[in-house]
C-alpha cells in the first residue's frame, strides 16, 4: 500500500473557478498521448457524483434532457436498474464502494471516523498489482477519512466538475501509456442546488416564487419553517436538474477528451452516486431535501453504469438488484485481479465480462454522529419489498415495493416475527456488531447495589465491567438467561455490559439497595421509570454514546452496539463542524 500525497484546496469557490480554468488551457495543449494499443481495457475510471438519484438521468428514465452524456455511456455499456446504496451518508458510502463491505463491518461510520488501515481498498489491490492511481474528491475523504489509503496521488476539496476534469486530465496526461486507476468524486450535483446560468432557468424558466436553492433555504424547509407550493417543489427538482445536465456536460467534455485520446476504447468506465437525494417525497421535515439520515427509495437508488469495450456488451440493462458493495469485486473481475479477502459483495460480471447476476438482498446502514444522536437507522431491501428499522425511536417500517413504489404505506405490524427484520438484525451481527445491556450505577461509600438481567428471546454471551473503577460479583444461569449482580458499596460509579444474542432479544432489568429495596431504574431514550424495566434490544442504544448516570440514587441503563470492527475515531474541530454546518451536514 502506498502512501497518498495530497494537496489541499483550501482556496475559496471563486479562485478555485479560475484555477480550473488555467488547468483546463494548460490540459488543451497537451493531447499528444502515445498509448500502446491494447486489446482490451486496461485503465479503470470511477466517476462517483455525489447525491445523483438513479431516476434523474436520462437513461433511468428521467422525461427531460438531463444526461444526454452518461445516457451514451449507458447505450454503450451496461446499465444496472436497481443498484443500492449501502449508506447515506458520503465517506461510509464511498468506504463500501471502495472496499466492498457494509458500513459495521469496514467501521468508516461518518465524519467522526477513519478507515482502519487493516482495510483493503480498490486501490490498494489495484496498486499492488501496478497500476497508477490517483483520487480527486471533494470533503477530507482521503486524509480524515483515510481513503486516500492506496492512492498514490489525489487531491481533495476539489470542485468545481471543470477544476476536477481538468485535475484528471493532467493526472492522465503526465504519464501516458501507464495503466492507472482514476477515482473521480463531482461534488457539482450536491445541495445547494444553485447551478449558474443557464442550468438555472433551464427547466423551468417561467418560475414565477421567490424560493431558491441555498442551503439556507433548503434548511428552512427543512426545518418545517418556510412551507412550500407545488410550483416551488418544481422549481427545486429543475435546479436539481439543471445541476445534474451541467455535471453532465462537465463530464461529456472528459469522454470526448477521452475518446479523442484513444483512451476510451481500453479503459473501463463507471458512472455511479455514493447516495441519491431526497426531493419532497417525504413530509416529514428534516426528511425533505436531503440524503441522511434517509434510507428511502429516492436515496437508497443510485445510477450504476459500466462501460467496458470489448469486454462487457453494449446496451445491456439489468433488472436485478446489485448493491455498491459489489462494484470493487466485479471491477476487479474485469481486470483479472484477485479480490481481497473479507470482501461481502460478489462480482456481476464474470471473468470473462458476460453478466453473472443473482438477485441480492442490500443492507444500509447509518450510524449516529455525537451531534446527532437519533439519526441511527438500518434498511434491508429485498426485490418488492424493503424494512426501515429507526433505531434510536425503536420505530420499524416495511413497505411492499410492488403495489407501493412510492414507499407511502408503512405496513409493518407488530404481529408474529418479520422475516425480514430478523434478517436485518442478523446482519448487523454477522458484519460484528456486538449488542449489550449496559448497566450502570454510582456506588456510595458502604451501600450495595445488586439486581438482575433477565433475557427472553436470547441469552447472555458474557458479562464485562468498565476497566477502571470496582469490580461487581457477577453470576450468569447455566441457560445465559438471567444475570445476577452485586456491588459491595466500595465508591464511585460501577457498571455491567451484559453481551447479548441475537440482537433483537428482551432485556428485564431490577435493582434493589442494600436492604433490598427498589431503585429507581433510568432508562436511556424514555426517562425515569419505576424497577423493573424491560426493552428489546437494539430498540434503544447508541453505538457512540456511553452515557453515565449522573445521579447517585438508582441505576441508569441503555442499550449499546458495539463494534468488533477496528474503528478509528476522530476529533471533530470547531473549523470541521463549522464546514459541515456550511455544507447543510448538521444543523443548528
Ligand atoms: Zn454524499
Amino acid at each position: 500500500m502506498s502512501g497518498v500525497t495530497v494537496a489541499r484546496a483550501g482556496s475559496p469557490r471563486w479562485t478555485r473557478l479560475a484555477l480550473a480554468a488555467a488547468l483546463l488551457a494548460a490540459g488543451a495543449g497537451a493531447g499528444a498521448l502515445a498509448c500502446a494499443r491494447r486489446p482490451e481495457p486496461a485503465n479503470l475510471i470511477v466517476v462517483v457524483i455525489d447525491a445523483l438519484r438513479a431516476d434523474r438521468l436520462g437513461c433511468y428514465g428521467r422525461g427531460r434532457p438531463t444526461s444526454p452524456a452518461i445516457d451514451r455511456l449507458a447505450s454503450e455499456g451496461v446499465l444496472f436498474e436497481q443498484a443500492m446504496a449501502q449508506c447515506s451518508f458520503t465517506p461510509p458510502a464511498i468506504a463500501s464502494l471502495l472496499t466492498g463491505r457494509y458500513v459495521p463491518s469496514h467501521g468508516l461510520l461518518g465524519w467522526e471516523s477513519r478507515l482502519a488501515p487493516a482495510e483493503t481498498t480498490l486501490a490498494d489491490v489495484l496498486s499492488a498489482a501496478g497500476y497508477r492511481t490517483a483520487a480527486f474528491v471533494f470533503l477530507n475523504l482521503l486524509t480524515r477519512h483515510g481513503l486516500g489509503q492506496g492512492f498514490g496521488d489525489g487531491e481533495e476539496m476539489v470542485e468545481p466538475a471543470e477544476r476536477l476534469t481538468g485535475l484528471a486530465r493532467a493526472w492522465i496526461e503526465r504519464e501516458p501509456g501507464k495503466k492507472f486507476f482514476l477515482f473521480l468524486h463531482c461534488y457539482d450535483v450536491h445541495r445547494p442546488y444553485t447551478p449558474p446560468a443557464p442550468y438555472d432557468t433551464l427547466f423551468d424558466p417561467g418560475y414565477g416564487g421567490d424560493v431558491d436553492g441555498t442551503n439556507e433555504t433548503l434548511a428552512a424547509i427543512q426545518s418545517g419553517a418556510r412551507a412550500t407550493t407545488p410550483e416551488d417543489e418544481r422549481h427545486l427538482e429543475a435546479l436539481y436538474d439543471g445541476e445534474v445536465r451541467r455535471a453532465d456536460e462537465i463530464l461529456g467534455e472528459f469522454f470526448a477528451w477521452l475518446e479523442a485520446s484513444g483512451l476510451l476504447a481500453k479503459t473501463i468506465l463507471v458512472i455511479t452516486a455514493d447516495h441519491g437525494e431526497m426531493l419532497a417525497e417525504r413530509p416529514e421535515p428534516g426528511l425533505r431535501y436531503t440524503h441522511d439520515p434517509s434510507l428511502y427509495d429516492p436515496v437508497m437508488q443510485i445510477p450504476l453504469i459500466v462501460r467496458a469495450p470489448g469486454k462487457v456488451a453494449s446496451g445491456a440493462r439489468v433488472a436485478e438488484q446489485v448493491r455498491q458493495i459489489d462494484v470493487m469485486p466485479s471491477l476487479l473481475a474485469l481486470l483479472g485481479v484477485e479480490p481481497p479477502a473479507g470482501v461481502q459483495g460478489e462480482s456481476f460480471f464474470a471473468r470473462d465480462g458476460a453478466l453473472a447476476v443473482t438477485t441480492r438482498p442490500a443492507y444500509a446502514d447509518v450510524y449516529p454522529e455525537p451531534q446527532r444522536p437519533e439519526r441511527y437507522v438500518r434498511a434491508l431491501r429485498v426485490p418488492g419489498r424493503k424494512v426501515i428499522h429507526r433505531i434510536y425511536e425503536g420505530a420499524w417500517e416495511e413497505y411492499d415495493l410492488t403495489t407501493d413504489p412510492d414507499e407511502k404505506q408503512n405496513v409493518w405490524t407488530t404481529g408474529p416475527p418479520d422475516s425480514l427484520a430478523d434478517a436485518l438484525l442478523a446482519h448487523s451481527e454477522e458484519c460484528g456488531e456486538v449488542h449489550e445491556v449496559c448497566v450502570a450505577w454510582v456506588e456510595r461509600e458502604g451501600a450495595g447495589v445488586s439486581g438482575t438481567v433477565t433475557l427472553s428471546g436470547g441469552r447472555a454471551l458474557g458479562v464485562d465491567h468498565p476497566p477502571a473503577g470496582p469490580a461487581p460479583e457477577v453470576s450468569v444461569s447455566d441457560d445465559g438467561a438471567r444475570v445476577t449482580f452485586r456491588a459491595r458499596g466500595t465508591g464511585g460509579p460501577s457498571a455491567i455490559w451484559v453481551r447479548v444474542s441475537p440482537p433483537g432479544v428482551r432485556a428485564e432489568v431490577d435493582a434493589r439497595d442494600e436492604a433490598g429495596r427498589p431503585l429507581p431504574i433510568t432508562l436511556l431514550g424514555r426517562g425515569p421509570s419505576s424497577a423493573p424495566v424491560a426493552f428489546s434490544l437494539p430498540e434503544i442504544g447508541h453505538a457512540l454514546l456511553n452515557p453515565f448516570p449522573t445521579t447517585d440514587h438508582g441505576v441508569f441503563v441503555f442499550g449499546r452496539a458495539r463494534l468488533t470492527t477496528q474503528r478509528v475515531p476522530i476529533d471533530l474541530g470547531p473549523e470541521e463542524i463549522e464546514r459541515l454546518r456550511a455544507l447543510g451536514y448538521i444543523g443548528d
